[in-house]
């Protein structure tokens, strides 16, 4: 009875709390640019305190503040942490957007503006939630706290320096980090962690300096020589050809696969939406996001050499660079793989190739389903939406999953949220549908109550 109550307060304060979101996403909180940083901490911290957080701004060093805020109900009931950022993403070719992504409107069903869906609009649906429990039974029914950093869209530096020092007041049973998308029809999708990222460089020189490319005939190729070592590193069918690569990853389990089995994912509409005649893992949609889970990845992000301007340049070029990213798979640690990189070249002779690893580094991690905080969110969403939520086993993408499972102590999964898989995140455009804030926020009330 009490949850039904709660729920109907979460949808009567849709409308207001879509004001205080159109105020949150007027602050231009670009962290690449530095922007508005110290104003949009304020905000929150205020947001956090007028719906009875104990909060405060925690200053970084050389970055911006952390807001924490934090509401003690009982010492002995459990503890959610709820993660989110008020950082956002810069905003360019700013010509495709239809207006100013600083000025919030509601269109139809879509609120659009940079942040509304990663992730200002997570914060303000969550804290509807809490609102709406406030209202009905005067406090929550567990221990809430919220992290909301401001640089999680220039890969986090200042946040595990953070957490160090303030373990102690980050304690909880669960936590849920940003993320949390709807299926077209509505049906949230729960993803128990993610993939992580080792991202390198590869220069090969062969070379002290560029040659006439009459000279090729006698003088070695960088590019060429490149693209012989990409050779070794992938097979035509995506297989990785890195000796004990696939080592430790983790096996998906029956109860994930029943799961993935339900997903909504549908290789017709992907290949129509990409343009692309075939995806590996065929025709079925399961084989198909099976492999999207499960399989570890080496990608050409980009390659460059020689001349590459318009017209022609006959040059034999004495540096060839590449950037790979290597998704990981739960169970594999991005040094040992590292490692393992490093040992196959010199094994095959590239000792001409240097790799050049980037510091941003998140780890693969993933919770299984039997968690505490697996079992509220999914139980949670069908009281929200009367459904099944989808499940994922993880994200294909990379996420604080890791941090929180592994450095922090405290099982996480992405979700629930508010947006949709067409929020345009990171591009022109952002939004979200209303039906997906309504539903994002009933659905983190039922999970506050659900834990
Ligand atoms: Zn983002």
């Amino acid at each position: 009875m009490t949850l039904s109550e709660v729920l109907d307060r979460v949808d009567a304060g849709v409308a207001p709390s879509l004001e205080l979101l159109k105020a949150y996403c007027r602050l231009p909180s670009i962290s690449a640019e530095r922007r508005a940083q110290s104003e949009t901490a304020a905000f929150v911290r205020r947001l956090l305190t007028e719906e009875g957080f104990e909060a405060r701004e925690y200053s970084t060093e050389g970055g911006p503040p952390v807001v924490f805020g934090q509401q003690i109900v009982d010492e002995k009931l459990p503890t959610l942490l709820m993660y989110e950022h008020y950082d956002v993403q810069p905003v360019d070719p700013i010509d495709e957007w239809r207006r100013d992504p600083f000025d919030p409107i509601i269109d139809g069903d879509r609120f659009l503006a940079r942040g509304c869906g990663d992730t200002k609009g997570n914060l303000i649906a969550q804290l509807l939630a809490v609102r709406a429990w406030r209202q009905t039974v005067g406090q929550p029914p567990i221990n809430l706290k919220f992290l909301v950093e401001g640089e999680e869209e220039v890969g986090s530096p200042h946040l595990p320096a953070f957490v160090d020092r303030h373990r102690e007041i980050l304690k909880a049973d669960g936590a849920t980090i940003e993320g949390g998308d709807h299926l077209a029809d509505g049906r949230p999708r729960l993803e128990l962690g993610c993939k992580g990222i080792l991202y390198v460089d590869l220069v090969c020189r062969t070379a002290k300096v560029d040659q006439h490319s009459s000279y090729a005939a006698i003088s070695p190729n960088a590019a060429w020589r490149l693209i012989e070592c990409l050779e070794r590193l992938r097979a035509p069918n995506g297989r990785i050809r890195i000796p004990r690569w696939y080592e430790n990853a983790r096996p998906p389990t029956a109860a994930e696969l029943r799961y993935l089995r339900k997903t909504s994912l549908r290789v017709e509409d992907l290949k129509e939406y990409w343009g692309v005649r075939n995806l590996r893992g065929g025709s079925d949609s399961y084989r198909v996001v099976r492999t999207l889970v499960y399989s570890p990845t080496c990608t050409i992000c980009g390659f460059v050499s020689g001349y590459t301007g318009e017209g022609t340049k006959t040059v034999n070029p004495a540096v060839a660079r590449v950037k790979l990213d290597f998704r990981l798979v739960p169970g594999m640690r991005i040094e040992a793989q590292l490692e393992k990189l490093r040992d196959h070249l010199r094994v095959e002779g590239f000792d001409d190739v240097e790799i050049i690893a980037h510091e941003e580094r998140l780890q693969p991690s993933a919770i299984s389903l039997k968690e505490r905080v697996v079992r509220a969110a999914i139980e949670s969403a069908r009281d929200a939406c009367g459904r099944d939520p989808e499940v994922w086993p993880w994200s294909p993408g990379a996420s604080a999953n890791g941090f929180f499972n592994e450095v922090l102590g405290v099982p996480s999964l992405l979700g629930p949220g508010v947006s949709y898989d067409g929020s345009n995140y990171h591009a022109p455009n952002e939004n979200i549908r209303l039906t997906d804030f309504r539903l994002g926020a009933r659905h983190s009330a039922a999970m506050i109550g659900r834990f």
